[in-house]
């Protein structure tokens, strides 16, 4: 069995291009789909997936390890940067879903699972809808909390709001003050049974992540998320001391390599490395085995397009310390034209039972796909008032 091919499958969707990668072997109808979506890089991601190609050509689709080792080891340049970790995610995922196919089994029963029942699903503000989820004002708490009903209306049980605005390194009251307004509103409109998670996008400098941090603690947030840069994981390790409410981060980090600094600085309860950067399923895995060894929960970061999705699901249906999935419904109408998955999402809760199909249990419409060619990402920048450079 050889690899013959490895092609991308941009698909726009809107604030993303999802790139699709799909790995072709010289058995009939036998193909894996990935994916190595990395908005405002897609040109990128597109040539780190050729550059990666002569690699794999001829070889042995199954030896999925071995495949990876030459990835991430061959010519020279290890691929743990962002661009090149993407790249050899999306095709480890398609690895993965050929391995299942051969077998006939859900990527999951490879690795010795099922180990739970169903997965609960969390939603962003909106359903992903990018104005909801990023542009919402947050001096209108009144807008916050009726997108959260909305959520749960819709079914889910716990969801994800940017209630955090943009701070420069230093600000006095003001940001505190909506983003407490902003989550009391949220709490107030749902109850204490829903899950409320703040994601800060590592907006706020060190001090101030850990003052929003404490304002938001009396609200019980499941969990509050990149609190600052996640290259200042001493800082991000100061808020989790600092507070009780649990902190999450890792969507930026790539390899096992960063975690371990993540883990032994005990800096996060939750670890939310996304399995398309990471360096896909293999290194995911391993990243869960050290995770295990202290304890840390992981939510791997999902807000891409449904290859994504299938892999997080796989997995977590068979790591024992994954919690929850990250899921985006409402980012494009057209979403569920572009894929047949093998998973069901019961509406009261959304919480999704495992795919009995072989792989990943997913096929991608490759002609809804050519609907939606590759365009430039739309822009988001952020300006200070000062007219300096700050973070989305
Ligand atoms: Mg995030």
């Amino acid at each position: 069995m050889k690899i013959t091919a490895i092609q991308t499958h941009v698909c726009n969707a809107r604030m993303r291009n999802w790139i699709f990668v799909k790995v072709l072997t010289d058995q009939p109808g036998l193909w894996g789909w990935g994916e190595a979506t990395l908005e405002w890089h897609s040109r990128s991601v597109i040539g780190a997936v050729e550059d990666l190609t002569p690699l794999l050509l001829g070889e042995d689709p199954r030896r999925v390890e071995h495949l990876w080792q030459k990835m991430y080891r061959q010519h020279f340049w290890h691929g743990n940067g962002i661009v090149r970790a993407t790249a050899i995610s999306g095709i480890d995922i398609a690895l993965w879903d050929i391995l299942g196919k051969v077998h006939n089994v859900p990527v999951h029963q490879l690795w010795g699972g099922p180990v739970r029942d169903s997965i609960r699903l969390y939603c962003h503000l909106g359903g992903g809808k990018m104005e909801d989820f990023y542009q919402t004002n947050p001096a209108d708490a009144g807008r916050f909390a009726d997108l959260a009903v909305k959520a749960v209306e819709e079914g889910f049980t716990a969801f994800k709001t940017m209630a955090v605005p943009w701070t420069m390194p230093i600000e006095g009251r003001i940001p505190i003050e909506y983003a407490t307004r902003c989550v009391r509103a949220m709490r107030e409109a749902v109850g204490d049974s829903i899950d409320i998670m703040v994601d800060c996008h590592a907006r706020p400098s060190p001090r101030m992540g850990l003052l929003f941090a404490r304002a938001l603690e009396e609200f019980g947030l499941y969990w509050f998320e990149e609190p600052c840069w996640p290259e200042t994981v001493d800082a991000i390790a100061d808020v989790q001391r600092a507070v009780s409410t649990p902190i999450a981060s890792g969507e930026r980090l790539v390899s096992q390599y960063a975690v371990r600094e993540y883990l032994e600085k005990r800096a996060v309860s939750i670890l939310q490395c996304d399995i398309t950067h990471v360096g896909g399923l293999t290194e995911m895995r391993r990243i869960s085995a050290m995770a295990d060894a202290y304890r840390v929960a992981l939510a791997p970061h999902n807000p891409q397009g449904p290859v994504s999705t299938a892999a997080s699901l796989e997995f977590g249906f068979s790591a024992p310390s994954y919690i929850i999935c990250e899921s985006v419904h409402n980012d494009v109408p057209w979403r569920q034209d572009v894929v047949q998955e093998g998973f069901t999402v019961e509406a009261n809760g959304r919480l999704v039972r495992p795919s009995s199909r072989p792989g990943l249990g997913i096929e991608i419409n490759e002609e809804e796909v050519r609907k939606h060619p590759f365009q430039q990402e739309l822009p988001q920048t952020v300006t200070y008032r000062d007219g300096s450079v700050g973070d989305w």
